[in-house]
């Protein structure tokens, strides 16, 4: 078996353009400077010009660079958090008007994709959330009645029915929800990135924010002075010394096969290609590129809310894990693998809104998911322009988590964060 360093990195990169816009220097006015270009700057930049703002974004390297572009490109309101969960936190009415929200922010994707004519290795694939066990099919029946009830497109599929969209051993149960799709979300960004420069938006890249002041961004060779900064750095940002409280990571890997043939998709997919993903707590997802590739994510809890480990056991285990299911899938190559960390707070939900530190700082992180990012980076800027955020109240920074935050200072992050997380579930 070829080893893991043996292979090549971030499969999306390949398909980019990977030429820097110039860097920012000097000093610079703006109305807005927005810190950070993965997929929650950019759509604040991008609302911020359309409400007339005159705005510059400052990204460390390249937009999309960060975990955007490192993303497995699911795009689906189920991020991270299914909508039976988001029930059980705030009731059907509110969970109706988050999970409406992150459809929303797929379709507007999808549109801009088609808008754009953007390659970015889009595939149309339905969502289908599997159960690893019977006893977890439990929770698949509760995701279905909350579909069901809310009024939300689902479809059930129990025991042996499970077979006729999903091949290989292993699934007991699944619900599909139409309306997703997966693509390059670095090259989304990209194209995010060149729509809001034609609005005017002046982006520099390689232009890292070193010091973030009231009304000033200052980075290497520049400072940018504006009435407002939002600061949009996800899992970055306590390096700046913001959010340091509120604001951790979880790891994610990922790793990918060379091109299958026709009989293996027809193994795994015998209708047509399902963005997966299964109950486990860390879980294992896959889904098809373009390419034909099989692409595969997840982790293991112990390195879940760790430091990154560029040698980690992980690949090995998604490995194991897409063999055992898929007999077609045992001479099979993995030819890329890499991994990232995405920005989370505690209860999972987005961090965006006035900074409580300092009332000319707005933030937008922690999305941990694509459109929940958008969502954020919307709702900072709706703020910012003085418009009514009706997803403000749910991701109010500075709100009260779990009570198990009270105990943080002792347990640290990685202890506070895996139990939240188990919580938030
Ligand atoms: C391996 C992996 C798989 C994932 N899979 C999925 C998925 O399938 N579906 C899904 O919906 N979500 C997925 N996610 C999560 C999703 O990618 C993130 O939640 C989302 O991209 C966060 O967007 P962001 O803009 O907040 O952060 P980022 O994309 O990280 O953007 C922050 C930006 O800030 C820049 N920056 C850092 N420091 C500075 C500085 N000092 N000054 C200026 N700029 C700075 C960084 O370079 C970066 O570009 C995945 C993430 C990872 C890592």
């Amino acid at each position: 078996m070829v080893s893991v360093h043996d292979r090549q990195g971030n499969y999306w990169l390949e398909q980019v353009d990977n030429e820097p816009l110039a860097a920012a220097s000097g000093r610079i006015t703006a109305d807005v400077v927005v810190v950070g270009g993965g997929i929650a700057g950019l759509s604040a930049a991008r609302r911020l010009s359309e409400l007339g703002r005159d705005v510059v974004l400052l990204e460390a390297d390249l937009c999309g660079s960060g975990a955007t572009g490192k993303s497995s490109g699911f795009i689906t309101p189920d991020s991270e958090l299914e909508l039976s969960s988001l029930v059980t936190k705030f009731g059907d009415a509110d969970a109706a008007l988050l999970w409406r929200a992150a459809q929303a922010a797929c379709a507007a994707m999808r549109a801009d994709v088609d808008a754009w004519q953007l390659p970015c290795d889009l595939v149309p694939a339905d969502s289908f959330w599997v159960a690893r066990s019977r006893r977890k099919s439990a929770a698949i029946q509760r995701e279905h009645e909350a579909h069901a009830r809310l009024g939300f497109a689902s479809r059930l599929y129990q025991g042996d029915e499970v077979g006729d969209v999903l091949g290989g051993s292993g699934f007991a149960a699944g619900v599909r929800s139409p309306g997703t799709f997966g693509m390059n979300a670095l090259a989304y960004a990209r194209g995010l990135r060149r729509a809001v420069s034609s609005r005017g938006v002046r982006c520099f890249e390689r232009s890292p924010a070193v010091a973030i002041e009231r009304n000033e961004v200052h980075t290497p060779d520049a400072v940018v002075r504006a009435g407002v900064v939002v600061v949009c750095l996800d899992r970055f940002a306590p390096a700046l010394g913001i959010a340091t409280k509120d604001n951790f990571h979880a790891q994610a890997f990922l790793t990918l096969t060379e091109p299958l043939g026709a009989a293996t998709w027809r193994e795994i997919f015998p209708e047509a290609p399902l963005l997966v993903w299964d109950s486990d707590l860390v879980y294992q997802y896959f889904r098809r590129t373009r390419e034909g590739r099989l692409l595969v994510g997840g982790g293991r809890l112990i390195e879940t809310f760790a430091a990154e480990h560029p040698h980690s056991k992980s690949f090995a285990k998604l490995e194991r894990y897409a063999r055992a299911r898929f007999a077609g899938l045992r001479d099979v190559r993995f030819t890329h693998a890499w991994q990232g960390l995405i920005g989370m707070s505690k209860d999972v939900l987005p961090i965006a809104g006035r900074s409580p530190d300092e009332p000319s700082h707005y933030l937008a992180m922690c999305g941990a998911g694509l459109p929940w990012s958008v969502l954020a980076g919307q709702c900072a800027a709706a703020l910012v322009a003085g418009q009514a955020a009706p997803l403000a109240r749910f991701f109010a920074p500075g709100r009260r988590f779990h009570w198990i935050e009270r105990f943080q200072p002792v347990l640290g992050k990685p202890v506070t964060w895996a139990l939240s997380y188990l919580f938030a579930k």
